[in-house]
């Protein structure tokens, strides 16, 4: 996006990746169908990016979801609201969008150099690449890196820019997992029958600091080492932030989000006869299968035997949570290269001339459309900030 943009306004782009082709978290993307965006309300929309709201919100301002749903039209993709609000290419795919997208980068003369790692500067100030023909150095008069975060490192953000740019003397926020699972550490009876079960229709209680309630609905999968999917990334962020505070962080789970507690106790308190447990969870609370594995796996003995504890457990099952999944397989970064050491145009106030976009900024959302529509604003704000800073220093050269 930032080639894109740079090249628009008549600056000559080469653009350089380690992997043997481009896009490849892009591409992955689109098995999840590619969201795009979302269609919220920009007041919701912006409050996704939590402390970067500030940092984020200018930038939307000039490159936001109209803007980027306009910008898939020009490349003759379609765009739909789905049920949830997201935004989506009405194919479900990333890979038309990404082939449209190269053509006619290509046509505007971008330069595209595959199996190019950067390493760093060399004494000459000029990039410095490891590629199958051996090492090259390339002079450039602006430089954008959008090197990613570091999660899926396979497809090519394996955040070994960290210590390039730590070098240069730049305070790197420590890059962390969200979107991301957690471990909990099932009992092996638990795990071998449920591990890959997703759990339906469930809702988050969370509590912030100051004692307020948010209710999350949604699902999310039992995985062989705790659970991951849709609303536990939901709630990652703070999930993860407390596991760092206090080691720990408990999940308030309600099985049973279609039914106060009030008239789940009073289900749960009728005659049982000679109705196993299970029989009566089932009949009396729809409580089967995986979600009934989950009362046995956390529930006491003795809750189980009293139909008013065991309607409080089922409205808010206490999962303790003790790490999140490493930042390998997490859906996005946290942390990265911060807004501070930036000026408003992406550019590295320390290093004049380097530019930063996309997910290696110290910027989180939420699942939800939000990732990709930052990452294109920071890459918009990036080419054209290149081009601003080029005009001001009068110079006009490869980029
Ligand atoms: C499974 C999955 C599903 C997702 N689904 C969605 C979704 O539906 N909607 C959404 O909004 N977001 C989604 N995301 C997140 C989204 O894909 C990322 O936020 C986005 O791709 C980040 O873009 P980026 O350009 O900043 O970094 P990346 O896409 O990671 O690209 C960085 C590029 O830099 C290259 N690179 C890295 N280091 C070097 C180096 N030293 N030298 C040369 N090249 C280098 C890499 O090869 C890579 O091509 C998903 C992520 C995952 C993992």
């Amino acid at each position: 996006m930032a080639a894109e943009a740079a090249s628009a306004a008549g600056a000559p782009i080469d653009l350089y990746d380690a992997m043997a082709s481009v896009g490849r978290k892009f591409l992955l993307a689109g098995k999840g169908g590619l969201n795009l965006t979302h269609s919220e309300p920009s007041e919701k929309f912006l409050s996704r990016y939590g402390a970067r709201r500030p940092q984020i919100t200018p930038l939307l301002a000039s490159f936001g979801p109209d803007a980027l749903r306009a910008w898939a039209r020009g490349l003759d993709i379609q765009t739909f609201v789905g049920t949830s609000g997201r935004v989506f290419p009405t194919d479900f795919k990333a890979a038309p969008l990404l082939r449209a997208w190269l053509r006619r980068l290509r046509k505007t003369g971008v330069q595209f150099h595959v199996r190019h790692r950067w390493i760093g500067w060399d004494e000459q100030g000029a990039l410095r690449f490891t590629t199958p023909e051996g090492n090259r150095s390339v002079q450039a008069d602006a430089v954008v890196l959008a090197l990613g975060g570091g999660s899926w490192p396979k497809l090519g953000s394996d955040a070994s820019w960290v210590p390039l740019l730590a070098g240069r003397g730049l305070h790197i926020a420590p890059l962390l997992p969200t979107n991301c699972g957690f471990d909990v550490g099932w009992s092996e009876h638990f795990r071998t029958k449920f591990a890959g079960h997703p759990v339906k229709s469930v809702a988050i209680v969370m509590r912030n600091n100051a004692g307020t309630e948010s209710w999350h609905p949604g699902e999310f999968v039992i995985t062989e080492t705790g659970v991951e999917g849709g609303v536990i990334y939901a709630v990652s962020a703070s999930l993860r932030d407390e596991i760092q505070a206090k080691g720990v962080a408990t999940l308030r789970l309600d099985l049973s989000p279609d039914r106060d507690l009030p008239r789940l106790t009073h289900d749960l308190a009728r005659p049982r006869g000679k109705r196993t447990i299970a029989t009566h969870l089932q009949r009396q609370a729809h409580i089967e299968g995986v979600k009934a594995g989950l009362l046995r796996e956390v529930v006491s003995k003795e809750d189980f035997a009293d139909p008013v504890r065991l309607a409080v457990d089922i409205k808010a099952l206490p999962l303790r949570l003790v790490a999140p999944r490493p930042l390998a397989e997490a859906i996005s970064t946290a942390g990265g290269v911060p807004f501070e050491a930036l000026d408003e145009r992406l550019m590295i106030r320390s290093l004049p001339g380097v530019f930063c976009a996309g997910e290696m900024l110290d910027w989180e959302a939420p699942t939800g459309g939000y990732l990709l529509t930052a990452c294109f604003a920071t890459g918009q704000a990036a080419g054209a900030g290149v081009v601003d800073w080029l005009n001001e220093s009068g110079t006009r050269g490869a980029g």
